[in-house]
């Protein structure tokens, strides 16, 4: 990857480097153009730009659709399906089917939004301009940037061609693998089960092992567990992030005889031979593995429009560069992000643009009316740990890793209710509220159930 120095050396020369940014401010930021007009050379401009559909922008887009009135808001979606990725857990454990977690991208974004199906190619924040993949232009007067975490299958060697070819290599992270998983556990004999966490940033971190335990029930009600090895090969040194839901997580790994290699990262997939290669990455030793059946799940990172842009719009690893209290851009005004694809230090989950959102359509409409944002995300995040066909830890947490609870029960005990909070609750919740952005996550609900006396 180009360095940061680098790269901003090369955006200085390109640009004749003046000094000054070309960018207005955020006080008496203001358009005088109409949505939608052209700008003569083909460049058409919009009050708002939204660059992607899926869950934050569609959320933010349907919430700044009611703020700012019809013929404001254009939203960047190359996929024809939108999906609830949430959801594919429970596909990939053949409790949900693939259909009931998407929805055409089309009739789910609000109905005055201007949709272009097709991808940013390029964006140019310094003259408040991005470029279609088509060559298209398109102004703003605001940007708003959700493109979500990029899935890397390719940095592992031989996985791609093991997702292709062998059934019983499968990944729930992605649509066209998630779909593998529930024929890969039923058709399963017994043998050595790999489960893997990649050495990068991924979204929703719990996701890896909760598809292993719905495994390992399965195995065990269906005859096969006695012949079967579980080992989870995670890249991290701790079972999950927050001390209070790990303690727990550890226990039931010990319950269901789960082995755990901590530090290993997969390298390679040999999928003819069945053998699967990690680092050990306090070593740097290479140690080989049998496998009847892996769930991978591949390395992540920004999207590469983000990362190879040569503006000064990410942080050095590739993140969106934005304010983690206030979902506005650290550099310019005029741009706010959200979601998967941003710098915010909280564990990457739908459940945290929840609310995001909420907080990112304040910001930008108090930068509307020359104010300076107030907004204060605590970092709220949510896993629900699903640890069986019945049982879930509904993992609830902030910026610092400290529990933020909704209910007024010790969510790190494995409960029956809370897996039908995430099986029939949750889903509702989503495709009724979140994406129509009438949902800013569960703290009035929070609140309430604690008497006003918690956070
Ligand atoms: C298996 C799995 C389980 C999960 N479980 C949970 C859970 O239990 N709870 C929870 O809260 N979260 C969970 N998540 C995480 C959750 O789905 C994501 O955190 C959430 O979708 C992030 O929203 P986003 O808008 O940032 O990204 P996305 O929803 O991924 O949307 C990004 C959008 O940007 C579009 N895009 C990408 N590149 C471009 C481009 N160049 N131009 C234009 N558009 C582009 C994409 O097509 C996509 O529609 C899970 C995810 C997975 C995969």
């Amino acid at each position: 990857m180009v360095s940061r120095t680098g790269r901003t050396l090369f955006v200085m020369v390109a640009r004749g480097y003046s000094g000054a940014r070309g960018n207005g401010s955020a006080r008496g930021y203001s358009s005088a153009r109409g949505n939608g007009s052209s700008r003569g050379n083909d460049t058409i401009h919009h009050k708002l730009v939204v660059a992607g559909g899926g869950t934050g922008g569609c959320s933010v887009s349907a919430r700044a659709c009611r703020a700012l009135g019809p013929g404001t808001v254009a939203v960047i979606e190359p996929s024809e399906k939108h999906y609830y990725q949430s959801m594919w857990t429970m596909v990939g454990g053949g409790i949900k089917q693939m259909q009931q977690s998407e929805m055409v991208t089309a009739e789910i974004l609000p109905k005055p939004c201007k949709l272009y199906k097709t991808r940013v190619a390029e964006f140019q924040p310094d003259k408040n301009t991005v470029v279609l993949a088509n060559g298209q232009k398109l102004s703003y007067d605001y940007l708003v940037i959700a493109l979500g975490i990029q899935i890397n299958p390719g940095k592992v060697e031989g996985l791609v061609e093991a997702f292709k070819n062998d059934p019983t290599v499968c990944c729930n992270y992605m649509k066209d693998t998630v779909v593998k998983t529930y024929p890969a556990i039923q058709n399963f004999r017994g043998g050595n089960a790999i489960f893997t966490l990649p050495n990068t940033p991924i979204k929703c971190g719990g996701a890896p092992q909760k598809i292993m335990y719905l495994a390992d029930e399965y195995w065990r009600n269906h005859g096969v567990r006695d012949k079967t090895k579980i080992m989870f090969n995670t890249s991290l040194g701790v079972i999950f992030g927050v001390k209070k839901y790990a303690e727990r997580l550890l226990k039931i790994i010990d319950r269901k005889h789960i082995e755990v290699n901590f530090r290993r990262n997969l390298t390679s997939v040999n999928h003819l031979k069945k053998l699967a290669v990690f680092e050990h990455l306090d070593t740097g030793d290479k140690e080989t593995y049998n496998y009847d059946f892996m769930h991978v799940v591949p390395p992540m990172s920004a999207p590469d429009v983000l990362k190879c842009s040569t503006s000064q719009i990410t942080d050095e690893a590739g993140w969106l560069d934005v304010n983690k209290y206030t979902m506005q851009h650290n550099k310019y005004p005029n741009i706010f992000g959200l979601g998967d694809c941003t710098s915010v230090p909280t564990s990457k989950t739908a459940a945290a643009v929840a609310s995001q959102n909420k907080i990112l359509l304040n910001s930008l409409c108090q930068v509307m009316k020359g104010k300076v944002p107030d907004g204060k995300y605590d970092g709220y995040t949510a896993c629900p740990l699903i640890t069986g066909y019945h049982s879930c830890i509904m993992a609830e947490f902030d910026f610092d890793g400290n529990p933020l609870e909704t209910f007024p029960i010790d969510q790190g005990k494995e409960r029956r209710t809370m897996f039908y909070v995430k099986k029939d609750v949750m889903p509702q919740l989503y495709w009724r509220l979140f994406v129509n952005g009438k949902w800013g996550g569960p703290k009035p609900f929070r609140k309430a159930m604690h008497l006003w006396m918690c956070r």
